[in-house]
């Protein structure tokens, strides 16, 4: 029932709004999901945007994804025989794999049934990880937060504006930015450049990116004193480290702001009482570093790398941006476990995804069995909190809390 009210929703959303196709769309191979899956059917393609704009208003899939890789016979049934030709290079920003969780979140035990909201571990200092009843794994369920929505942004920005435009060099006009549809956004670069890169290499790259073994020391000459290191107007990772330095210095208001950083105490004093003969010594790639014999002068700099890269989760190998094979929602569609869209973005400072990319509309009216949810924004109202009652909810904010796995609707409840 909830699937051909979703079919019939997303079929209204596809005749009267075309979506673009992505570019060189007869190389790329198509997969579509329906109700509760991501992928039902891959190995598809599309000769023309016509033909794929065509698909979608007559079956309206409930996902639909398109491979990062260009190939000679996208409809081919094995890679293989598709003949790869290249590859977009894509990031990936998923806040439940960088675990950034905030307080109205919900839990669940698909064990023991037990639920609540994040708040109660993280008032205790506890991730989400454990059922406190029964022990298991807890699934935990993401509802909307502005904080969240800034810290993700801020990562995203640091990966476009100083690496991928900043460094790189790539021109923003092949830089394109999309919303996931549910918790993330997507980076894909389709610089020619970056299309034959291989998987290590492009692990290569993320590492690089993620700063990732990435040894300050070798920045510097040990072998001079004062010690010889970078300048802030040096390229790469050696500028980013001196600006970052320089930039720490400049904002330190006392002693204890340089001692958070890692410093010796006697250093970090001596330090903040030179800090404008510092700055202006590092500018010229002189680093006086005041130290006490057996002193790691490099720990606190090494410490301020973290800062400087987006956060892209633990395990870059395993990382989907590596994975050149791989399937990723069509921007501008509609992601079927939210019913939001995959919105293609200009400014990410400027979109709120819960408002801005609510794709189905408010009407009928469904009367819903919510379980539990937090007071949360979307469509630009304010809903819940809601705990075990029955609800009568617009179309976008009812499928929102069903696709989330916090709500039923069941027949005898059409409105
Ligand atoms: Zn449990």
């Amino acid at each position: 029932m909830i699937e051909r009210l979703l079919t019939d929703a997303f079929r209204r959303y596809y005749r009267s709004h075309e979506v673009p196709a992505p570019p060189a769309i007869e190389q790329r191979e198509f997969g579509v999901g329906a109700y509760g899956r991501k992928i039902v059917k891959r190995h598809m393609s599309f000769a023309s945007e016509r033909e794929f704009q065509n698909y979608l208003k007559t079956n309206a899939p409930h996902y639909i994804s398109y491979s990062v890789g260009y190939f000679e016979y996208p409809d081919a049934p094995s890679m293989d025989e598709k003949h790869l030709l290249g590859a977009d290079l894509i990031f990936e920003f998923d806040s439940d794999e960088l675990g950034l969780f905030s307080p109205s979140d919900v839990w669940v035990c698909p064990h023991c049934g037990a639920k609540g909201y994040v708040k109660e571990f993280l008032d205790r200092g506890k991730n989400p990880v454990a059922c406190p009843r029964c022990g298991d794994p807890v699934k935990v369920i993401m509802f909307p937060d502005p904080d969240r929505e800034e810290r993700l942004k801020n990562e995203v920005d640091t990966l476009v504006k100083d690496f991928i435009i900043g460094e790189w060099g790539v021109s923003p006009s092949e830089v394109a930015l999309n919303f996931s549809g549910n918790r993330g956004y997507h980076v894909h670069i389709r610089a020619e450049a970056f299309r034959e890169l291989d998987k290590e290499a492009r692990i290569e790259l993320t590492e690089y990116i993620t700063g990732q073994a990435l040894d300050v020391r070798y920045f510097f000459d040990v072998t001079q004193f004062p010690l010889r290191g970078p300048k802030p107007s040096d390229p790469g990772w050696p500028g980013r480290v001196a600006r970052a330095v320089v930039n720490a210095l400049s904002k330190a208001k006392r002693v204890s702001d340089l001692v958070v950083l890692g410093m010796d105490a006697a250093s970090a004093r001596k330090l903040f009482h030179d800090r404008a003969m510092f700055v202006e010594s590092v500018k010229r790639g002189v680093w006086p570093v005041p130290t006490k014999r057996g002193e790691d002068i490099f720990a606190p700099i090494q410490r301020l790398v973290r800062g400087l890269s987006p956060y892209m989760g633990k395990e870059v190998d395993t990382n989907t941006s590596v994975d050149i094979h791989r399937l990723i929602r069509v921007p501008d569609t509609i992601h079927g476990g939210t019913g939001l869209l995959a919105k293609r973005l200009t400014d990410i400072w400027k979109f709120d995804p819960f408002k801005d990319a609510v794709a189905l509309p408010s009407r009928p009216e469904l009367e819903i069995d919510v379980d539990i949810a937090p007071e949360f924004e979307f469509a630009g109202e304010t809903w819940g909190p809601y705990r075990n009652q029955k609800v009568l909810l617009p179309l976008h904010v009812s499928i929102y809390l069903i696709s989330r796995g916090v709500a039923r609707w069941t027949l005898t409840s059409e409105s």
